[in-house]
């Protein structure tokens, strides 16, 4: 179904609304640090645990108030109104991902190296299932014991995420392939309310498709436009750079019923430093 309504903040902008998409490309990361750090100190001050280990434990305690809350409402509801909005403003591990130097997307690599979160994501749960069960461990959603998992399973993510972003250049390479809280969001998100839409004509006369090196989740956004969709791939994380970006002013953010799910990326081949080398003994021999 077509949009029914739209949120007048991308075309026609008023000059309120162009100082505004300025405000919001530079200060995006900084909102994400504040904010995203911010829901961390408080996690930590109300020793929760807000990871998808403290979820599992929580569901299994009998849905106590913290984890099971915090996923209810950042990872399944919120999502449905608002799509990804979690990843792109409130999230504490992209917070501090998204302060490292290369947010320049060099692109995806192929859509298999998703599958490494639903690896992650059972592994969680088979981990908990085998505290629970196997050696009668319960403190790992609320209180000290679960405050110190909290923070040893961040520490660990961030590790990963630092070190991935390093080795593929890219900032959201955990987002892409490793974080288990996107299996969630591949589900909730495709009923966002809220997607990017535009104008197919002005896209299909677009010279530079300048929103397409500027997405950190690397979504072929002129491809949805130009067949008169809304962005429908469930990566999108609201962050609204390809609106502030459009050299065109054609993008914009509107309400709408249609279902998500199909996911067009800009793919690349992952060419580690050993294979480049070895193409390239070969074409010289
Ligand atoms: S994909 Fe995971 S790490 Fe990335 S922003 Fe979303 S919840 Fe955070
Ligand atoms: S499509 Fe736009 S809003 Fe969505 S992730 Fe890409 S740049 Fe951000």
């Amino acid at each position: 179904m077509a949009p029914s309504s739209t949120l007048r903040y991308g075309k026609q902008d008023s000059h309120t609304v162009t100082v505004f998409k300025k405000w919001l490309l530079k200060l995006r990361c900084l909102v994400l640090f504040i904010v995203g750090m911010g829901l961390f100190a408080l996690s930590l001050w109300l020793a929760r645990n807000a990871t998808l280990e403290g979820l599992w434990f929580g569901l299994l305690g009998g849905l106590s108030i913290g984890p099971v809350t915090h996923y209810l409402l950042a990872k399944a509801l919120i999502p449905l109104g608002f799509g990804r909005v979690w990843c792109g403003w409130a999230c504490w591990t992209a917070a501090l991902l998204d302060q490292l130097p290369y947010r320049q997307s060099p692109y995806h690599l192929g859509v298999g190296w998703a599958r490494l979160r639903y690896a992650v994501f059972f592994l969680s749960l088979g981990l908990v299932l085998l505290l629970w069960f196997g050696r009668g461990y319960r403190a790992g959603a609320v209180g000290q014991g679960a405050a110190y998992w909290f923070v040893a399973g961040n520490l660990l993510y961030w590790s990963v995420g630092v070190v991935l972003a390093i080795v593929l250049e890219d900032n959201r390479a955990f987002c892409k392939y490793v974080c288990p809280n996107a299996v969630i969001f591949k589900e909730t998100a495709r009923f966002s309310l809220l997607k990017v839409s535009g104008d197919a004509r002005a896209c299909l006369e677009c010279p530079s498709q300048a929103c397409l090196p500027v997405c950190p989740m690397d979504i072929r956004i002129p491809d949805y436009i130009k067949g008169g969709k809304r962005v429908l791939s469930t990566e999108c994380i609201q962050c609204q750079v390809c609106i502030c970006t459009c050299p065109l002013n054609t993008l914009e953010l509107s309400a709408g019923l249609d279902l998500g799910g199909k996911d067009l990326v800009q793919t690349r081949e992952f060419v580690t430093g050993w294979r480049k080398w070895l193409r390239e003994h070969r074409k010289s021999r």
